[in-house]
């Protein structure tokens, strides 16, 4: 496991926004980072199940939360444009950005892997996340220590038969990461990293390995130190760099 010890208030005065905040290691993530004292932004595709994390975390008398139904599949430019301009009207600032939603497709050869699932794929793990980070640069260079952070996998640093559309957007997240680091590097204060998570009890970690013993997985909440790492001000320095939560 990613060895650090977060300190009380670590993301105090920050606004983090999450996607795919409503399941699996984007809840923990965003009940994680409101823990240490950041508004969070529950971004995802249902409600239902940003509704509970957001009244876990009312409960637990962390930061008020926000709530943003979004379907990354279907978004258009528009939609994230609409959604850098709520987040300033409502907070007038964006300290955190983790790109958390996936979608996993199919386990098939390429030779028979079906071309609406892969557009289907390519859209929520790279164009969205693409889009997306476009719309909220403004603000997140208005930030004095800005953190993106990506999400990647193992098919994601190198490639695994069956993997298809999933590993290859994996890639492309590794790499749309490098080019905003280096770009980003002298001109802002935003950093942007990546994190493959391993394996982690969730739903999608069922749905690839059906017959695995999930209770031997890692669960969410056990991999947090690197994300409260790369969204916390001692992970400054760091631009650039694929980072593995366990
Ligand atoms: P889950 O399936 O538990 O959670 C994925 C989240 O993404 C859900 O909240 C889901 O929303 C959301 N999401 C999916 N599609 C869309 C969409 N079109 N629009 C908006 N939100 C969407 O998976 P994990 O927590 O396991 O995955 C989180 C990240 O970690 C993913 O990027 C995954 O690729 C990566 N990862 C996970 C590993 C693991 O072992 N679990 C290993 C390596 C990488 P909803 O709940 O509404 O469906």
């Amino acid at each position: 496991m990613f060895e650090y010890q977060a300190h009380d208030n670590l993301l105090a005065d920050r606004v983090i926004l999450v996607t795919g905040a409503g399941d699996g290691i984007g809840k923990a993530a965003a009940l994680s980072f409101a823990h240490y004292g950041a508004t969070v932004i529950l971004l995802g595709r249902t409600t239902k199940k940003l509704e509970a994390v957001y009244d876990e975390i009312e409960q637990k008398g962390y930061p008020q939360p926000a709530i943003y139904p979004m379907n990354l599949d279907g978004a258009s430019p528009k939609d994230y444009d609409d959604l850098a301009q709520r987040i300033d009207q409502e907070f007038g600032q964006l300290d955190g950005l983790l790109h958390n939603a996936g979608s996993l497709g199919t386990l098939t050869p390429i030779s028979q892997y079906n071309i609406d699932t892969w557009h289907q794929v390519m859209q929520v793990n790279v164009n969205a996340a693409f889009m997306m980070t476009q719309a909220l640069l403004p603000l997140l260079r208005k930030s004095s220590d800005a953190s993106v952070i990506f999400t990647s996998s193992s098919v994601g640093r190198k490639g695994r038969a069956h993997w298809g559309a999933y590993a290859v957007s994996k890639f492309a997240t590794e790499g749309l990461m490098q080019v905003l680091a280096d770009e980003e590097e002298e001109i802002s204060h935003i950093r942007f990293n990546s994190v493959n998570p391993g394996a982690t009890r969730t739903a999608m970690r069922a749905q690839a390995y059906p017959a695995e013993d999930q209770a031997k997985l890692a669960s969410p909440e056990d991999i947090m130190n690197v994300y409260l790492y790369l969204m916390g001000p001692e992970s400054q320095p760091v631009n650039g760099q694929a980072f593995n939560a366990q």
